[in-house]
Protein backbone atom coordinates (compact mmCIF):
# COMPACT_ATOMS: atom_id res chain seq x y z
CA UNK A 1 0.00 0.00 0.00
CA UNK A 2 1.23 3.75 -1.06
CA UNK A 3 1.51 5.58 2.11
CA UNK A 4 3.82 8.48 0.22
CA UNK A 5 1.73 11.06 -1.37
CA UNK A 6 3.09 13.92 -3.04
CA UNK A 7 1.54 16.34 -0.55
CA UNK A 8 -0.39 16.21 2.96
CA UNK A 9 -2.73 19.34 3.52
CA UNK A 10 -4.24 19.61 6.96
CA UNK A 11 -7.34 21.74 6.82
CA UNK A 12 -10.43 21.31 4.47
CA UNK A 13 -11.12 24.93 4.09
CA UNK A 14 -11.25 26.95 1.33
CA UNK A 15 -7.85 27.54 1.35
CA UNK A 16 -7.12 23.65 1.74
CA UNK A 17 -9.65 22.32 -0.91
CA UNK A 18 -8.67 24.68 -4.01
CA UNK A 19 -5.44 23.95 -3.37
CA UNK A 20 -6.02 20.10 -3.40
CA UNK A 21 -8.55 20.33 -6.42
CA UNK A 22 -5.70 21.97 -8.26
CA UNK A 23 -3.21 19.59 -7.33
CA UNK A 24 -5.39 16.66 -8.24
CA UNK A 25 -6.35 17.84 -11.36
CA UNK A 26 -2.38 18.19 -12.48
CA UNK A 27 -1.41 14.46 -11.23
CA UNK A 28 -0.11 15.25 -7.77
CA UNK A 29 -1.19 12.21 -5.56
CA UNK A 30 -2.55 14.90 -2.90
CA UNK A 31 -3.70 14.40 0.35
CA UNK A 32 -6.38 16.54 2.90
CA UNK A 33 -6.79 15.54 6.38
CA UNK A 34 -9.87 17.40 8.19
CA UNK A 35 -9.51 17.63 11.71
CA UNK A 36 -13.83 17.94 11.72
CA UNK A 37 -15.65 18.44 9.04
CA UNK A 38 -15.36 19.82 5.24
CA UNK A 39 -15.79 23.61 5.76
CA UNK A 40 -16.79 23.98 8.97
CA UNK A 41 -14.56 26.88 9.76
CA UNK A 42 -14.60 30.84 8.26
CA UNK A 43 -15.68 29.43 5.19
CA UNK A 44 -19.32 28.02 5.49
CA UNK A 45 -19.84 31.02 8.20
CA UNK A 46 -18.27 33.22 5.84
CA UNK A 47 -21.02 35.54 2.94
CA UNK A 48 -19.61 34.14 0.33
CA UNK A 49 -18.96 37.46 -1.48
CA UNK A 50 -16.32 36.94 -4.14
CA UNK A 51 -15.12 40.26 -3.68
CA UNK A 52 -13.72 42.59 -6.84
CA UNK A 53 -12.05 45.51 -4.76
CA UNK A 54 -15.21 47.54 -5.33
CA UNK A 55 -16.64 47.75 -1.57
CA UNK A 56 -12.57 48.33 -0.47
CA UNK A 57 -12.52 51.05 -3.45
CA UNK A 58 -15.52 52.93 -1.85
CA UNK A 59 -14.27 52.77 1.53
CA UNK A 60 -11.24 55.16 0.27
CA UNK A 61 -8.86 52.10 -0.37
CA UNK A 62 -7.95 52.30 -3.53
CA UNK A 63 -5.50 49.82 -2.23
CA UNK A 64 -3.36 47.23 -3.16
CA UNK A 65 -5.93 45.30 -1.66
CA UNK A 66 -8.40 46.52 -4.07
CA UNK A 67 -5.99 46.17 -7.04
CA UNK A 68 -4.43 42.29 -5.94
CA UNK A 69 -8.08 41.01 -5.43
CA UNK A 70 -10.16 42.65 -8.79
CA UNK A 71 -8.28 39.75 -10.73
CA UNK A 72 -9.97 37.10 -8.24
CA UNK A 73 -13.59 37.41 -9.73
CA UNK A 74 -12.36 36.00 -13.30
CA UNK A 75 -10.88 33.16 -12.04
CA UNK A 76 -13.98 32.10 -9.99
CA UNK A 77 -16.19 32.74 -12.83
CA UNK A 78 -14.47 30.14 -15.30
CA UNK A 79 -14.20 27.89 -12.76
CA UNK A 80 -17.95 28.11 -12.38
CA UNK A 81 -17.64 27.49 -16.09
CA UNK A 82 -15.54 24.40 -16.41
CA UNK A 83 -13.12 26.87 -17.47
CA UNK A 84 -10.89 27.34 -14.74
CA UNK A 85 -8.03 25.80 -12.58
CA UNK A 86 -10.99 23.76 -10.75
CA UNK A 87 -13.77 22.93 -11.88
CA UNK A 88 -16.68 24.70 -10.26
CA UNK A 89 -19.83 23.86 -12.67
CA UNK A 90 -21.50 21.56 -9.78
CA UNK A 91 -21.73 24.82 -7.32
CA UNK A 92 -24.30 27.34 -7.26
CA UNK A 93 -24.51 30.86 -7.31
CA UNK A 94 -26.26 32.55 -4.43
CA UNK A 95 -26.52 35.92 -6.59
CA UNK A 96 -24.54 37.71 -9.51
CA UNK A 97 -24.93 40.88 -8.29
CA UNK A 98 -25.05 43.07 -5.13
CA UNK A 99 -26.54 46.49 -4.44
CA UNK A 100 -25.29 49.27 -2.47
CA UNK A 101 -27.81 51.09 -0.44
CA UNK A 102 -26.62 54.53 -0.04
CA UNK A 103 -28.81 56.95 2.08
CA UNK A 104 -29.46 60.43 0.65
CA UNK A 105 -27.19 63.77 2.17
CA UNK A 106 -23.71 64.88 1.65
CA UNK A 107 -21.93 62.27 2.77
CA UNK A 108 -23.84 59.67 0.92
CA UNK A 109 -23.36 61.44 -1.83
CA UNK A 110 -20.18 61.81 -1.21
CA UNK A 111 -20.03 57.56 -0.78
CA UNK A 112 -21.33 57.50 -4.40
CA UNK A 113 -19.12 59.85 -5.89
CA UNK A 114 -15.97 57.71 -4.61
CA UNK A 115 -18.10 55.04 -5.90
CA UNK A 116 -18.83 56.21 -9.67
CA UNK A 117 -14.82 57.26 -9.82
CA UNK A 118 -13.50 54.57 -9.03
CA UNK A 119 -15.40 51.33 -9.90
CA UNK A 120 -16.16 52.26 -13.78
CA UNK A 121 -18.50 49.86 -15.38
CA UNK A 122 -19.15 47.21 -12.71
CA UNK A 123 -20.64 49.76 -11.15
CA UNK A 124 -23.91 51.94 -11.86
CA UNK A 125 -27.26 54.06 -9.99
CA UNK A 126 -30.22 52.31 -10.26
CA UNK A 127 -32.89 54.64 -11.54
CA UNK A 128 -35.74 54.84 -8.40
CA UNK A 129 -37.75 53.74 -10.74
CA UNK A 130 -36.10 50.38 -11.72
CA UNK A 131 -35.30 49.91 -8.42
CA UNK A 132 -36.12 46.05 -6.88
CA UNK A 133 -39.62 46.52 -5.58
CA UNK A 134 -39.20 45.54 -2.19
CA UNK A 135 -36.64 48.25 -1.24
CA UNK A 136 -39.02 50.91 -2.28
CA UNK A 137 -41.61 49.40 0.10
CA UNK A 138 -39.08 49.19 2.93
CA UNK A 139 -38.82 52.69 2.80
CA UNK A 140 -35.48 53.77 1.70
CA UNK A 141 -34.36 57.20 0.37
CA UNK A 142 -30.91 57.78 -1.34
CA UNK A 143 -29.49 56.18 -3.65
CA UNK A 144 -29.21 52.68 -5.12
CA UNK A 145 -26.42 51.19 -6.32
CA UNK A 146 -25.71 47.86 -8.50
CA UNK A 147 -22.68 46.20 -8.08
CA UNK A 148 -21.60 43.29 -10.26
CA UNK A 149 -20.34 41.13 -7.96
CA UNK A 150 -21.16 37.58 -7.46
CA UNK A 151 -22.41 35.86 -4.44
CA UNK A 152 -21.80 31.71 -4.07
CA UNK A 153 -23.58 29.29 -2.11
CA UNK A 154 -20.96 27.81 -0.47
CA UNK A 155 -22.14 24.04 1.24
CA UNK A 156 -22.08 23.89 -3.39
CA UNK A 157 -18.36 25.18 -3.65
CA UNK A 158 -17.47 22.75 -1.15
CA UNK A 159 -19.01 19.59 -2.76
CA UNK A 160 -17.90 20.61 -6.15
CA UNK A 161 -14.08 21.07 -4.73
CA UNK A 162 -14.41 17.73 -2.89
CA UNK A 163 -16.45 15.10 -4.28
CA UNK A 164 -14.69 14.33 -7.50
CA UNK A 165 -11.54 13.57 -4.62
CA UNK A 166 -13.41 12.19 -1.81
CA UNK A 167 -11.51 9.44 -0.80
CA UNK A 168 -8.32 11.57 -0.55
CA UNK A 169 -10.01 13.51 1.80
CA UNK A 170 -9.71 11.36 5.48
CA UNK A 171 -10.04 12.85 8.83
CA UNK A 172 -7.47 13.32 11.53
CA UNK A 173 -8.06 12.33 14.93
CA UNK A 174 -9.45 15.02 17.12
CA UNK A 175 -7.01 14.10 19.69
CA UNK A 176 -4.03 13.83 17.59
CA UNK A 177 -4.39 16.85 15.19
CA UNK A 178 -2.89 19.17 17.49
CA UNK A 179 0.44 17.13 16.49
CA UNK A 180 -0.36 16.19 12.56
CA UNK A 181 3.47 15.62 12.31
CA UNK A 182 3.42 12.55 14.99
CA UNK A 183 -0.04 11.40 13.31
CA UNK A 184 1.75 11.25 10.26
CA UNK A 185 3.96 9.33 11.74
CA UNK A 186 1.92 6.79 13.45
CA UNK A 187 0.79 6.05 10.16
CA UNK A 188 3.97 5.82 7.99
CA UNK A 189 3.13 8.88 5.66
CA UNK A 190 5.74 10.51 3.88
CA UNK A 191 5.05 12.98 1.98
CA UNK A 192 7.51 15.44 0.17
CA UNK A 193 5.44 18.87 1.31
CA UNK A 194 2.95 19.32 3.85
CA UNK A 195 0.53 22.47 3.55
CA UNK A 196 -1.48 24.03 6.58
CA UNK A 197 -4.64 25.33 6.28
CA UNK A 198 -6.34 24.97 9.77
CA UNK A 199 -6.66 28.67 10.21
CA UNK A 200 -6.50 29.25 13.72
CA UNK A 201 -4.18 25.78 14.32
CA UNK A 202 -1.63 26.95 12.24
CA UNK A 203 -0.03 28.71 14.10
CA UNK A 204 0.61 26.64 17.38
CA UNK A 205 1.61 23.82 14.91
CA UNK A 206 4.09 26.24 13.59
CA UNK A 207 5.26 27.23 16.78
CA UNK A 208 5.73 23.13 17.99
CA UNK A 209 7.74 22.79 15.21
CA UNK A 210 9.93 26.00 15.43
CA UNK A 211 8.70 27.01 12.50
CA UNK A 212 7.09 30.01 13.81
CA UNK A 213 9.90 32.68 13.11
CA UNK A 214 9.00 35.85 11.42
CA UNK A 215 5.31 34.88 11.35
CA UNK A 216 2.18 36.24 12.98
CA UNK A 217 -1.32 35.97 12.87
CA UNK A 218 -4.13 38.08 13.27
CA UNK A 219 -7.69 37.06 14.99
CA UNK A 220 -10.54 39.34 14.43
CA UNK A 221 -14.10 38.69 16.29
CA UNK A 222 -17.40 38.95 14.74
CA UNK A 223 -20.74 38.26 15.92
CA UNK A 224 -22.41 37.72 12.89
CA UNK A 225 -26.25 38.24 12.98
CA UNK A 226 -29.23 35.61 11.54
CA UNK A 227 -32.79 36.48 11.01
CA UNK A 228 -35.49 34.55 9.68
CA UNK A 229 -37.73 34.36 7.25
CA UNK A 230 -36.17 36.35 5.60
CA UNK A 231 -38.52 39.45 4.10
CA UNK A 232 -37.33 39.20 0.85
CA UNK A 233 -33.71 38.13 -1.18
CA UNK A 234 -31.44 40.82 -0.21
CA UNK A 235 -27.78 41.06 -1.05
CA UNK A 236 -26.88 44.34 -0.38
CA UNK A 237 -24.42 47.05 2.06
CA UNK A 238 -25.74 49.55 3.59
CA UNK A 239 -23.21 52.42 3.06
CA UNK A 240 -22.33 54.72 6.02
CA UNK A 241 -19.98 57.08 6.90
CA UNK A 242 -17.24 54.47 7.88
CA UNK A 243 -15.01 52.76 5.55
CA UNK A 244 -16.95 49.46 6.46
CA UNK A 245 -20.57 48.61 5.82
CA UNK A 246 -22.69 49.24 8.28
CA UNK A 247 -24.33 46.16 7.66
CA UNK A 248 -23.37 43.64 4.48
CA UNK A 249 -27.10 41.46 4.10
CA UNK A 250 -26.66 38.10 2.44
CA UNK A 251 -29.43 35.60 1.85
CA UNK A 252 -29.67 32.06 2.36
CA UNK A 253 -31.66 29.10 1.98
CA UNK A 254 -31.86 26.59 5.22
CA UNK A 255 -32.76 23.14 4.72
CA UNK A 256 -35.91 23.41 5.55
CA UNK A 257 -36.30 25.94 2.41
CA UNK A 258 -36.56 28.80 4.82
CA UNK A 259 -35.00 31.75 3.47
CA UNK A 260 -32.32 33.69 6.20
CA UNK A 261 -30.54 36.95 5.90
CA UNK A 262 -27.00 36.32 6.98
CA UNK A 263 -25.94 39.98 8.34
CA UNK A 264 -22.23 40.89 8.73
CA UNK A 265 -20.53 44.10 8.08
CA UNK A 266 -20.84 46.76 11.64
CA UNK A 267 -23.42 45.18 13.13
CA UNK A 268 -21.37 42.11 13.30
CA UNK A 269 -18.13 43.60 14.63
CA UNK A 270 -18.14 42.99 18.35
CA UNK A 271 -17.19 40.85 20.86
CA UNK A 272 -17.50 37.35 20.32
CA UNK A 273 -18.81 36.80 23.70
CA UNK A 274 -21.65 39.77 23.39
CA UNK A 275 -25.37 38.92 23.99
CA UNK A 276 -27.62 37.56 20.37
CA UNK A 277 -29.37 40.94 22.00
CA UNK A 278 -26.51 43.30 20.33
CA UNK A 279 -26.32 42.33 17.17
CA UNK A 280 -30.01 42.38 17.18
CA UNK A 281 -30.49 45.57 18.60
CA UNK A 282 -27.56 47.50 16.05
CA UNK A 283 -29.38 45.69 12.92
CA UNK A 284 -32.61 46.83 14.29
CA UNK A 285 -31.40 49.79 14.23
CA UNK A 286 -29.77 49.98 11.15
CA UNK A 287 -32.88 48.73 9.51
CA UNK A 288 -34.85 51.43 11.05
CA UNK A 289 -32.99 53.48 9.27
CA UNK A 290 -32.20 52.41 6.05
CA UNK A 291 -35.45 50.12 5.68
CA UNK A 292 -37.64 52.31 7.98
CA UNK A 293 -40.97 50.31 6.89
CA UNK A 294 -39.23 47.06 7.01
CA UNK A 295 -42.01 44.87 9.29
CA UNK A 296 -39.64 42.64 11.24
CA UNK A 297 -42.13 41.80 14.02
CA UNK A 298 -41.92 38.27 12.76
CA UNK A 299 -38.45 36.99 12.76
CA UNK A 300 -36.47 35.51 15.23
CA UNK A 301 -33.35 35.82 15.56
CA UNK A 302 -29.69 34.23 15.92
CA UNK A 303 -25.87 34.88 16.20
CA UNK A 304 -22.90 32.88 15.48
CA UNK A 305 -19.52 34.01 17.49
CA UNK A 306 -16.55 33.31 14.50
CA UNK A 307 -12.99 34.78 14.51
CA UNK A 308 -11.41 35.76 11.33
CA UNK A 309 -7.97 34.55 11.43
CA UNK A 310 -5.22 35.79 8.57
CA UNK A 311 -1.73 36.70 8.49
CA UNK A 312 -0.79 40.09 10.48
CA UNK A 313 -1.76 42.93 8.51
CA UNK A 314 1.37 45.28 8.17
CA UNK A 315 -0.26 48.19 6.47
CA UNK A 316 -2.59 50.69 8.59
CA UNK A 317 -5.25 47.94 6.63
CA UNK A 318 -7.73 45.87 9.20
CA UNK A 319 -6.45 43.22 6.95
CA UNK A 320 -3.25 41.71 4.80
CA UNK A 321 -3.50 43.21 1.24
CA UNK A 322 -2.72 39.22 -0.13
CA UNK A 323 -3.19 35.57 0.99
CA UNK A 324 0.00 34.97 3.66
CA UNK A 325 2.63 31.99 3.08
CA UNK A 326 4.80 30.99 5.54
CA UNK A 327 7.96 28.68 4.56
CA UNK A 328 9.44 26.39 6.92
CA UNK A 329 11.80 23.27 6.48
CA UNK A 330 9.46 20.76 4.13
CA UNK A 331 6.03 23.01 5.42
CA UNK A 332 4.24 25.74 4.12
CA UNK A 333 1.79 27.15 6.67
CA UNK A 334 -1.07 29.59 4.35
CA UNK A 335 -4.09 31.76 5.15
CA UNK A 336 -5.99 33.23 2.33
CA UNK A 337 -7.04 36.02 4.17
CA UNK A 338 -10.27 36.09 1.97
CA UNK A 339 -12.10 33.39 0.55
CA UNK A 340 -11.43 35.20 -2.37
CA UNK A 341 -8.25 34.81 -2.63
CA UNK A 342 -8.10 31.08 -2.49
CA UNK A 343 -6.87 31.28 -6.59
CA UNK A 344 -4.16 33.63 -5.47
CA UNK A 345 -3.15 31.61 -2.47
CA UNK A 346 -3.26 28.38 -4.02
CA UNK A 347 -0.83 30.11 -7.28
CA UNK A 348 1.48 30.88 -4.05
CA UNK A 349 1.93 27.59 -3.34
CA UNK A 350 1.88 26.21 -6.66
CA UNK A 351 5.03 28.31 -7.51
CA UNK A 352 6.81 27.01 -4.41
CA UNK A 353 6.42 23.24 -5.70
CA UNK A 354 7.60 24.31 -8.75
CA UNK A 355 10.70 26.40 -7.47
CA UNK A 356 11.74 23.22 -5.32
CA UNK A 357 10.60 20.84 -8.28
CA UNK A 358 8.61 19.06 -6.48
CA UNK A 359 6.62 17.68 -9.97
CA UNK A 360 3.13 15.34 -9.80
CA UNK A 361 3.77 11.77 -9.31
CA UNK A 362 0.84 11.05 -11.52
CA UNK A 363 -0.14 8.55 -8.89
CA UNK A 364 -3.57 8.28 -7.99
CA UNK A 365 -3.42 6.37 -4.74
CA UNK A 366 -7.21 5.28 -2.77
CA UNK A 367 -6.94 6.49 0.58
CA UNK A 368 -10.16 5.54 1.70
CA UNK A 369 -8.91 2.89 4.42
CA UNK A 370 -8.84 5.97 6.45
CA UNK A 371 -11.29 7.67 8.24
CA UNK A 372 -13.68 9.44 6.39
CA UNK A 373 -15.11 13.11 6.45
CA UNK A 374 -18.51 14.37 6.15
CA UNK A 375 -19.56 17.94 5.13
CA UNK A 376 -20.17 20.46 7.83
CA UNK A 377 -23.38 22.54 8.54
CA UNK A 378 -23.89 26.12 7.50
CA UNK A 379 -24.22 28.23 10.38
CA UNK A 380 -28.36 28.98 10.05
CA UNK A 381 -28.61 25.16 9.73
CA UNK A 382 -27.23 24.33 13.10
CA UNK A 383 -28.52 27.52 14.89
CA UNK A 384 -30.53 28.22 18.09
CA UNK A 385 -33.42 30.93 17.54
CA UNK A 386 -34.65 33.39 19.53
CA UNK A 387 -37.92 35.86 19.08
C1 LIG B 1 -18.21 35.64 9.23
C2 LIG B 1 -17.25 35.67 8.09
C3 LIG B 1 -17.68 36.12 6.85
C4 LIG B 1 -16.79 36.12 5.76
N1 LIG B 1 -17.24 36.49 4.54
C5 LIG B 1 -16.41 36.47 3.49
C6 LIG B 1 -16.88 36.78 2.19
O1 LIG B 1 -18.07 37.06 1.99
N2 LIG B 1 -15.99 36.77 1.16
C7 LIG B 1 -14.67 36.45 1.35
O2 LIG B 1 -13.92 36.48 0.38
N3 LIG B 1 -14.19 36.11 2.57
C8 LIG B 1 -15.03 36.10 3.63
N4 LIG B 1 -14.58 35.74 4.87
C9 LIG B 1 -13.19 35.29 5.02
C10 LIG B 1 -13.10 33.83 4.60
O3 LIG B 1 -14.21 33.10 5.06
C11 LIG B 1 -11.83 33.19 5.14
O4 LIG B 1 -10.71 33.97 4.77
C12 LIG B 1 -11.62 31.79 4.55
O5 LIG B 1 -12.78 31.01 4.62
C13 LIG B 1 -10.51 31.08 5.33
O6 LIG B 1 -10.37 29.81 4.78
P1 LIG B 1 -9.39 28.75 5.43
O7 LIG B 1 -9.50 27.54 4.59
O8 LIG B 1 -8.06 29.35 5.64
O9 LIG B 1 -9.95 28.52 6.91
P2 LIG B 1 -11.23 27.77 7.45
O10 LIG B 1 -12.39 27.91 6.56
O11 LIG B 1 -11.40 28.25 8.86
O12 LIG B 1 -10.83 26.25 7.42
C14 LIG B 1 -9.87 25.68 8.26
C15 LIG B 1 -10.20 24.20 8.37
O13 LIG B 1 -9.10 23.52 8.93
C16 LIG B 1 -9.58 22.58 9.86
N5 LIG B 1 -8.47 22.30 10.76
C17 LIG B 1 -7.97 23.10 11.72
N6 LIG B 1 -6.90 22.53 12.29
C18 LIG B 1 -6.71 21.34 11.69
C19 LIG B 1 -5.76 20.30 11.84
N7 LIG B 1 -4.78 20.38 12.72
N8 LIG B 1 -5.87 19.21 11.06
C20 LIG B 1 -6.86 19.12 10.14
N9 LIG B 1 -7.79 20.08 9.96
C21 LIG B 1 -7.71 21.19 10.72
C22 LIG B 1 -10.78 23.25 10.48
O14 LIG B 1 -11.64 22.30 11.12
C23 LIG B 1 -11.40 23.91 9.26
O15 LIG B 1 -12.29 23.05 8.58
C24 LIG B 1 -15.45 35.71 5.95
C25 LIG B 1 -15.02 35.24 7.21
C26 LIG B 1 -15.91 35.21 8.26
C27 LIG B 1 -15.45 34.67 9.58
Amino acid sequence: MNTQPDIVIFGAGIAGLWTFHRLKKRGYDALLFEKEAIGCGQTLASQGIIHSGLKFAIAGKVSTLARSISAMPEIWRSALKGEGEVDLTTARKAADSQLLLVPGGLIGNLSKIVAKKTLGKNVREINARDWPEPITQSGFKGSVIFMDELVLDIPSVLCALAEPYRNAIRKIPADISADPMAFLESQNIRAKKIIFTGAASNLPIAKNHNHDRGLEVQHRPLLMGMLEPAPFPLFAHLVGTSEKPVATITTHKARDGALIWYLGGGVAERAKNAPVQDVMTAAKKAFASYLPDLDLSAVRWSALPIDRVEGKSRAESWMPDTPTLHKAENCLYAWPTKLTFAPMLSDMILNELDKEKITPSETVTDWSFLPPVSYGQAPWDSAQWTD
